[in-house]
This record gives C-alpha cells, structure tokens and sequence, in this order.
C-alpha cells in the first residue's frame, strides 16, 4: 500500500477572524511554519496575522478580532 505521501489525516486547523476594518468574517489557515493563523481581508487585502502562542492545543474553534 501507498496511499498517504504527505498531507496527513485530518483537517488544516483554522480560526474564525473577524475584521474590524470592513466588518467581514474570514477564515484563517495555520501558516506552514505552525507558529500563527494567517488570512487577508476580502475587501481590502490588509494581511492579518494571529500567532499561536500555545503549542499542540489543537483548539479548532477560537474567535480573535483584528482592527
Ligand atoms: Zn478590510
């Protein structure tokens, strides 16, 4: 059998963002790095960063707003 190269089992964690800046709800993908979410906003592309200061918590449902 060889049936999972890379990409391991499971969901890519993400947190709900919400941005204050257009008041739109986004998504945000944990970085390849692992050390922060990452997202844009849709209207008007401010890069949003919300790193994760703790390690292997795995919360999947966390809310941050960003300005
Ligand atoms: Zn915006």
């Amino acid at each position: 059998m060889n049936s999972s190269p890379l990409e391991p089992a499971g969901p890519r964690p993400f947190v709900g963002l919400h941005l204050k800046c257009c008041n739109v709800y986004v998504r945000a993908y944990r970085n390849a790095a692992g050390d922060a979410f990452t997202a844009w906003c849709p209207r008007c592309s401010a890069p949003v960063r919300v790193n994760i200061t703790q390690d292997g918590t795995g919360t999947s449902n966390r809310f941050f707003e960003a300005s």
